[in-house]
């Protein structure tokens, strides 16, 4: 089993982090992995640290600049102009996921569209794959499966080929297959790919244009408010009887992705409300009353025929950021030869440290140094790409740098991953991840199978990285999810400091469920701390009282003339033989049912029982007493076997005491470290 860690490093968080502390991006960087090593460390983690890393150093991030240009070959990554999200406070474009109701993730500001040239990472390529694979998942909870269902957001219905002027046919989808008769206007999206031969009216292109440019403001981007453009165009209806208006709108994609769909008023409550806007006017248009014919569509002949199909969300996104904490995109601009990529040989494309971000524009574009090269290809002057990959996309490789011990990752990129531990490792057997991180997880799954059909990822025959999956729940305090920005994070270092870790340990595991929301109490801490402490002197001190019945009853027997002594050292009659079978039942139990929880990653339940099963040698000691005054040998040695199974259970939750009670015991023949009861060793070849 390996465990696995890595900093992900770049991005806007820790630019922000470090022009709020004065540092450069790179020292903020490790000072923060530093100090978070040293916390998890202190908690008693046992990820490999051997294999840990930080995605910003460069031999690091050389994979993600490999993956760019392997995956440019590959046609998977390409260049384009097109809409893209914008924030004017952040002065960077958005992902689609970052945009959330029209405001910016991170500060909450309206969004607007510009068009941009951007690097485009071409996920529809196995949107479709994706959604097949979920059928086959087993050991996904269904938090995960229920994000990777919401980020394919895929809709089923019918399509229908419309003819269009010129003699081309427009493909139309609606959900609603048995009421096509009742479609009353057609809604083409402004990335449909052939949505200016709809434009071809000066004032339309005119109108696309601004909504390309910044005319769409992004504070509402409901069915009431969004842009529309009538161009003025119709189409035939599917049954030929009736023109329906041809619009364009971004309505479009947050629902169906770039596509064109008929829309049914009576079907749809957005179209619904387009409709009524139609009606009364509101709709920005002057094809339709202006004296130059539109373009009418001729009627078919034979009245299409619809066939099933289906609609995702998830589209291609932008995977390059105008901000200088990032990988920089191996591409040099050659005024003879245009973009030109890196030979992989001269990668890593360095990002120079001395560079400090003031959270305006890019300052990566204002270095001469970095910015001045010479053409891969003519050796002419150029210019590199200063832009940079946005983290999503080194996110995209984080989990197979683990797979690969920490000496070979400065060889080639090939080298490391023909390395048969690559084999050995993946698929992983489960990641375990944030609730927040559906998107992450399918375009991992999409570059998996990306890599798979390119070759290096080949054994992966269904290009799935992840045999298992478990997405858990935010810890909240006082109604809120926990962050630094609402100033209601708890410090783990002030808890370790007054409780220990093992409490703080136990106490984040015993409060919740990993798939329910954890509303942080101290309570909580409060109850495991008395448990474990407990647990602690009880346990020792019945181990000094067996040793005690031992030495006694050893020192009766050695001298037997000894008078006055003898008969308060007679062995004591033994009439508890039933509990002892009993205890040994419950022991038996606690095994089987914490080995149940664990392998389920229900923790919370696998403490519970922990507790019960203290709860339960405490209640077996009660009982001897009452019964016979005090333990027999047979008694005392039960007890103490029950207590050292509690400290082996104990291992995985509080390591750092149960190890300790596993030497008091005298059972650390297997190493210091405490077993899983009923599993014996094997050494690893
Ligand atoms: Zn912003
Ligand atoms: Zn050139």
């Amino acid at each position: 089993m390996l465990f696995a860690f890595g900093y992900d490093a770049f991005g806007l968080p820790a630019e922000l982090g470090a022009i709020a502390s004065g540092e450069s991006p790179s020292d903020y960087v490790s000072r923060c992995a530093s100090h978070m090593t040293a916390q998890l460390d202190r908690l008693g983690f046992s990820f490999d640290w051997e294999r840990s890393f930080v995605s910003s150093d460069a031999i690091m991030y050389r994979w993600s600049q490999w993956l760019f240009l392997t995956l440019l070959d590959a046609g998977l990554v390409y260049r384009g102009t097109g809409n893209v999200d914008w924030c004017d406070t952040c002065q960077t474009t958005l992902a689609t996921i970052q945009v959330e109701d029209g405001l910016c993730w991170r500060c909450h500001n309206p969004v607007r569209l510009v068009q941009r040239p951007q690097w485009y990472l071409r996920v529809s390529a196995y949107v479709a794959e994706n959604d097949r694979r979920l059928a086959e998942f087993e050991n996904w909870d269904e938090n995960s499966l229920a994000s990777q269902r919401f980020v394919l957001g895929r809709v089923d219905g019918v399509e229908v080929d419309l003819p269009a002027p010129g003699g081309s046919a427009l493909t139309v989808f609606t959900p609603h297959a048995d009421a096509l008769e009742l479609a009353r206007f057609v809604l083409v999206s402004p990335k449909h790919p052939d949505v200016e031969a709809w434009a071809t009216d000066p004032e339309v292109a005119r109108r696309l244009e601004e909504l390309r440019s910044g005319g769409l403001e992004r504070g509402s981007r409901d069915a009431e408010a969004i842009p529309l453009i009538d161009t003025g165009a119709w189409l035939p209806s599917p049954s030929g009887d009736e023109r329906l208006p041809m619009l364009i709108s971004p309505v479009v994609d947050g629902r169906f992705g770039a596509t064109a769909v008929l829309a049914i008023p009576e079907r749809d409550h957005a179209d619904e409300v387009i409709a009524e806007r139609l009606a009364a006017g509101a709709v920005a248009s002057s094809a339709r009353s202006s004296s130059a014919a539109p373009s009418a569509a001729p009627s078919p002949a034979v009245a299409p025929v619809p066939r099933a199909a289906v609609r995702y969300r998830a589209d291609d996104f932008s995977i390059s950021r105008q901000r200088s904490w990032g990988t920089p995109i191996p591409i040099v601009y050659c005024d003879a030869c245009g973009a030109v990529p890196v030979p992989r040989e001269q990668l890593p494309v360095v990002l120079p440290l001395d560079i400090t971000p003031t959270g305006a524009g890019n300052p990566l574009a204002e270095s001469r140094e970095f910015v001045e090269t010479t053409c891969p290809r003519c050796d002419a002057p150029a210019r590199r790409e200063t832009d940079t990959l946005d983290c999503h996309f080194d996110a995209l490789w984080l989990w197979i740098p683990a797979c690969v011990p920490a000496e070979a990752r400065a060889e080639s990129l090939e080298d490391i991953l023909a390395l048969p531990d690559l084999r050995h490792w993946l698929p992983c057997e489960r990641v375990v991840a944030g609730s927040d991180s559906g998107n992450f997880v399918f375009d991992q799954r999409i570059v998996t199978k990306a890599l798979r059909d390119i070759g290096p990822l080949a054994f992966l025959a269904d290009g799935e990285p992840f045999a298992g999956c478990l997405f858990h729940e935010m810890v909240i305090s006082e109604g809120r999810k926990m962050s630094k920005h609402l100033g209601n994070v708890v410090d783990p270092d002030a808890l370790v400091e007054r409780f220990g870790a093992d409490t703080v340990r136990l106490a984040v595991l015993y409060a919740a469920r990993p798939q329910r929301s954890l509303n942080w109490s101290d309570s909580a801490v409060l109850r495991c701390h008395r448990f474990l402490t407990q647990v602690w002197e009880y346990s020792l001190s019945r181990l000094t009282a067996a040793r005690e019945l031992v030495d006694g009853e050893e020192l009766a027997a050695g001298e037997p003339e000894a008078d006055g002594e003898n008969a308060e050292r007679e062995p004591v009659k033994d009439t508890s033989e039933h509990l002892r079978r009993r205890l040994a039942k419950w022991c038996e139990t606690a095994v089987e049912k914490v080995t149940q929880d664990m392998e389920a990653i229900e923790l919370h339940s696998a403490v519970r029982n922990l507790m019960r099963l203290f709860e339960r040698i405490k209640d077996f000691e009660k009982r001897v007493l009452a019964r016979q005054g005090q333990l027999s040998r047979a008694d005392s040695e039960a007890l103490i076997d029950a207590l050292a199974l509690l400290a082996q259970m104990l291992g995985p939750f509080a390591p750092h005491l149960a190890e300790e009670l596993w030497i008091a015991f005298g059972r650390e023949e297997n190493g210091a470290q405490t077993p899983w009861p009923g599993v014996s060793f094997r050494v690893p070849a």
